[in-house]
């Protein structure tokens, strides 16, 4: 009988990490599960197959397994957005303020062609902290985001609200 799981099933809910009190939602459970990686790409990129996408950011590091996957299924390129120091060529940088001081993002600068519509990917939007430095540097360089795409949405931090009021368009399979 076919599975009714749904994505949010597979993903597993450790308590106090990295610190106490953050409810840490762990998505190599999903990732290990055959059916269950394939329905999260395949919902991920749902709503943007058939448009036209330039290419996929990934942000560090599980939006490179699944951003990976989902520009392989469109048949397009995949561009990693790094923390900062990990990228070999010349690169911006965005600064972004994390719940305890503040952290980078990189990105290569001849990575996104002036122009090109990006698709930006990650496993988990809380604050938004982390999308919108991801969003800037692609707009930086000329591109246009035309949607970010998370697996798991946390509404009550904020990050839906604050990338929606930049204009974008948020899609999340689950809360
Ligand atoms: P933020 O910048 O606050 O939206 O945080 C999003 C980034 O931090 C994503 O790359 C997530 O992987 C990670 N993250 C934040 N909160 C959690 C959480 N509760 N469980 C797992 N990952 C998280």
């Amino acid at each position: 009988m076919a599975s009714h799981k749904t994505v949010k099933d597979y993903i597993r809910t450790i308590a106090d990490f990295p610190h106490e009190g953050i409810m840490f939602r762990d998505v190599t459970t999903l990732f290990a599960d055959p059916r269950g990686l394939r329905i999260a790409v395949d919902q991920l990129l749902h709503p943007y197959a058939g448009r036209p996408i330039d290419c996929v950011v990934g942000l560090e590091a599980r939006g490179f397994i699944l951003g990976g996957a989902v520009a392989h299924q469109l048949g397009i390129g995949f561009v990693p957005i790094r923390k900062k120091g990990k990228l070999p060529g010349p690169v911006i940088s965005e600064a972004y303020t994390l719940e305890y001081g503040e952290a980078v993002v990189e990105v290569h600068d001849d990575a996104i062609d002036p122009g090109a519509r990006v698709l930006v990917v990650d496993d988990l939007l809380a604050t938004g902290g982390t999308a919108e430095a991801g969003i800037k540097l692609v707009e930086r360089l000329g591109g246009e985001v035309v949607g970010c795409a998370f697996v798991i949405d946390l509404p009550e931090l904020g990050g839906r609200g604050k990338l929606e009021a930049m204009g974008m368009d948020v899609h999340a399979l689950c809360a």
